[in-house]
């Protein structure tokens, strides 16, 4: 079945919700962002509970060249 409304994980409760990498607040909600990148051979994923938080962090990201 699927819910068109549901693709913000609502079956995740703040135990096990990823952790914004800038404040430690469980990421959750429509406010939630994710920055993905790669890594070598690794997918990598910082959750942030706002953008706010998502503004706030540095950038861990390798610069990739080209
Ligand atoms: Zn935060």
């Amino acid at each position: 079945m699927v819910d068109p409304t549901s693709d913000l994980e609502e079956d995740v409760d703040e135990e096990s919700a990823p952790r914004c990498a800038t404040c430690g607040e469980p990421a959750l909600g429509a406010d939630r962002r994710t920055v993905t990148w790669v890594d070598g051979d690794d997918a990598v994923h910082r959750n942030f509970c706002s953008e706010a938080c998502r503004g706030e962090w540095t950038d861990e990201r390798h610069s990739v060249g080209s």
